[in-house]
């Protein structure tokens, strides 16, 4: 069975660059700004939907 020539290379690079060309969804966090993901954890305060999820660093104490 012949594969060649399915596509060419470029074809599928162009193909590839097209989508690799998405524009990235990114939204401000309401609370620190830092743009991250829509739907995603802040990686910068650690909150999600108006609630803060991972606990923020509060006197050097860390979890183990
Ligand atoms: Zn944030």
């Amino acid at each position: 069975m012949s594969r060649s020539r399915r596509h060419s290379h470029m074809r599928v690079a162009r193909r590839r660059a097209l989508q690799k060309a998405e524009v990235p969804h990114l939204v401000p966090c309401p609370k620190c700004k830092t743009l991250r993901p829509p739907h995603h954890l802040c990686p910068n305060c650690g909150t999600y939907g108006g609630r803060q999820v991972l606990p923020l660093e509060e006197g050097g104490r860390r979890a183990s």
